[in-house]
C-alpha cells in the first residue's frame, strides 16, 4: 500500500440544504482526529451515534460517525465518515474544525485517486464511479455500475493474460526454434492464437463502441419553422423512458437545452425556439446564438410538415447547418396526415437526407427516431452495454489492435518471431492503460481532476 503523508477532507454528499450531509476523511490521521471530535476512537465499521465536538467541548452537531480503519476502507487509508444534518452553516464548521485537527480539503476526485493508487480500483473503475454520477441515462448509469463491478477491467485482464501467455510462448519459439524437430513458429499454434486474440480484442472494441456512446450521448439542435410542432416533439421527448428531465437554464420560459434519454441515449437537446422567443427583442442576438448551437451540435433534427414537401424556408434552415453537423428531417403530424410511420430519405441538392416521419401528438415513429439517433451516436439499436467506456479507452483498444494486426504480418509475411514478440508487447502497454497497470502521471491528473470533490 502507498501510504500518503497528508489527511484529506471533504463533504461527500451535495452542496446545500439537505436531510443529512457525509463528511469523509482519508488519511493518517484520522485516528488522532476521531479522538478528538469525537472524544473516541470508534469501533471499526459500525455505526455510532455522537456529538461531533469543536475544541471547547461544545458540540458542533451530533450526528452519525463510521470508521473504517486501512485498508479495508474505500481509499484503502483510515476512513471517517460523519454523517451530520445537512446544514450548510453547520458543515462549514465541521469541515473547519477538520482542517484545525490537520486535514485538508480534499482535490477533486482525491479520494478515488487515493483508492487507485492503494489498488482498490482500477482506473476504469475509478473513472466508472464519475461516469455513474453523472449517467444521463438509467441504461448508461447500469452500464456504469457494471464497469464498477469490474467487468471491463475482468475483460481486459484476461486477454492480456492470454497476450502474455502468446508473448511467452513466441518468446520460446525464438530462444529455441527447432526444438526437438517442432517449428514452433511455423506449425500453426502462434497463428491460432492470435487470431483469437484478436477476434477478442474485437469483441470487446465493440462492446466498448457501445459503451462510449451511451456515455457521451448526443446533443441535438431542434430547428424548424413556427407551428410545426418543436416545442411538442420537446414535450413528447421529456416524456418517453426518461429518468432525468433537467431544465439547464433559466425558467420554463427560458429553457435553452434539457438533458433527457430516448431509448437510453442520453441527450441533450437544445430547443432553439426558445432562443429566438426570448431573445425577440434582440432578433439578430437570438439568430445569432442559434447559429452558435448548430456549430456544436452533434446532430440537427430539423422538423417539417409531414403534409407537404420542404418549403423554402425550410430549405435555408437545412443550407444553414454546417456540412460537419449531420441532419434528420422530422416530417410531423402525420396522424393529420394519415400517413404511416418511419424512416425515409429524401434527395436535396444532390445530398441524400434521412428522416423519420412521426407525430409529436400521439408519439407514433418515436422509436424510429430512436434508432435513428442511435445510429448517429455510432451505436447498435439492439441491447444494453456491456459497461461504460470513454474515449481515451477506445484509443487505447485501437492501438492494441493495430498492434496484433502488424504482429500479424509480421508472423505470416517475416515470419519474424521477434517482431511480432514486440507488437504484443506494445499491445499490453495499449491495454494496460485502460485498467492502470500502466500509467503516467500526467495521465492520472487528467483523469482525476475532472471528477468532484468528496469523490
Ligand atoms: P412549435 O412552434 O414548432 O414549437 O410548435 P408547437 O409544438 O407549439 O405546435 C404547434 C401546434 O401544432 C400545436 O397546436 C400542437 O398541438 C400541434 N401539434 C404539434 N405536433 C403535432 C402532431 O404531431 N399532430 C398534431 N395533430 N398536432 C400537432
Amino acid at each position: 500500500m502507498r501510504v500518503s503523508d497528508d489527511t484529506i477532507v471533504a463533504l461527500a454528499s451535495a452542496a446545500g440544504p439537505a436531510g443529512v450531509a457525509v463528511v469523509r476523511v482519508s488519511g493518517q490521521n484520522v485516528p488522532d482526529i476521531a479522538e478528538a471530535i469525537l472524544g473516541r476512537i470508534p469501533q471499526a465499521r459500525q455505526a455510532h451515534l455522537a456529538a461531533f465536538l469543536d475544541v471547547d467541548g461544545q458540540a458542533i452537531d451530533h450526528g452519525l460517525a463510521l470508521y473504517f480503519p486501512a485498508p479495508n476502507s474505500f481509499t484503502g487509508e483510515h476512513v471517517l465518515e460523519l454523517q451530520g444534518h445537512g446544514s450548510p452553516v453547520l458543515i462549514d464548521l465541521l469541515l473547519t474544525r477538520l482542517m484545525a485537527c490537520g486535514a485538508r480539503m480534499a482535490r477533486p476526485g482525491e479520494f478515488s485517486e487515493r483508492a487507485f493508487l492503494n489498488d482498490k480500483l482500477t482506473l476504469d473503475q475509478a473513472e466508472a464511479i464519475a461516469d455513474a454520477i453523472a449517467a444521463g441515462s438509467v441504461v448508461t448509469a447500469r452500464a456504469a455500475v457494471r464497469s464498477l463491478e469490474g467487468v471491463f477491467a475482468r475483460e481486459i485482464d484476461a486477454l492480456v493474460a492470454e497476450l502474455v501467455a502468446l508473448r511467452v510462448y513466441t518468446e520460446g519459439a525464438i530462444d529455441f526454434p527447432d526444438e526437438e524437430g517442432v517449428d514452433f513458429l511455423g506449425d500453426g499454434a502462434i497463428k491460432t492464437r492470435l487470431d483469437a486474440l484478436r477476434q477478442r480484442l474485437s469483441h470487446l472494441q465493440a462492446g466498448a463502441t457501445q459503451g462510449a456512446g451511451f456515455r457521451d450521448g448526443l446533443r441535438v439542435v431542434i430547428i424548424g419553422q413556427p407551428n410545426v410542432g418543436k416545442s411538442s416533439l420537446l414535450n413528447r421527448l421529456a416524456q418517453r423512458d426518461t429518468a432525468i428531465v433537467t431544465a439547464m437554464a433559466g425558467t420554463t420560459r427560458d429553457v435553452l437545452s434539457e438533458r433527457l434519454s430516448l431509448g437510453g441515449l442520453p441527450l441533450t437537446v437544445v430547443d432553439t425556439a426558445g432562443l429566438r422567443d426570448t431573445d425577440d427583442l434582440v432578433e439578430a442576438e437570438g439568430v445569432r446564438r442559434a447559429r452558435a448551437e448548430l456549430a456544436s451540435a452533434d446532430h440537427v433534427l430539423l422538423v417539417t410538415d409531414a403534409a407537404r414537401s420542404l418549403n423554402t424556408a425550410e430549405q435555408a434552415l437545412l443550407a444553414d447547418i454546417p456540412v460537419e453537423t449531420g441532419v434528420t428531417l422530422l416530417a410531423n403530424k402525420i396522424d393529420l396526415a394519415e400517413q404511416e410511420a418511419g424512416s425515409y430519405t429524401e434527395t436535396w441538392h444532390g445530398h441524400t437526407v434521412s428522416g423519420v416521419a412521426l407525430s409529436a401528438l400521439d408519439g407514433r415513429g418515436f422509436e424510429h427516431l430512436a434508432a435513428r439517433l442511435k445510429a448517429v451516436a455510432g451505436v447498435s439499436a439492439e441491447g444494453e452495454p456491456p459497461f461504460v467506456a470513454r474515449r481515451r479507452h477506445l484509443d487505447a483498444l485501437a492501438r492494441a489492435a493495430a498492434a496484433l494486426a502488424r504482429g500479424d504480418e509480421r508472423l505470416m509475411i517475416d515470419e519474424a518471431g521477434e517482431l511480432l514478440a514486440e507488437e504484443l508487447r506494445l499491445a499490453q502497454t495499449a491495454l494496460g492503460e485502460i485498467t492502470g497497470k500502466v500509467s503516467s502521471d500526467d495521465l492520472l491528473g487528467a483523469i482525476f481532476s475532472s471528477f468532484c470533490i468528496g469523490k
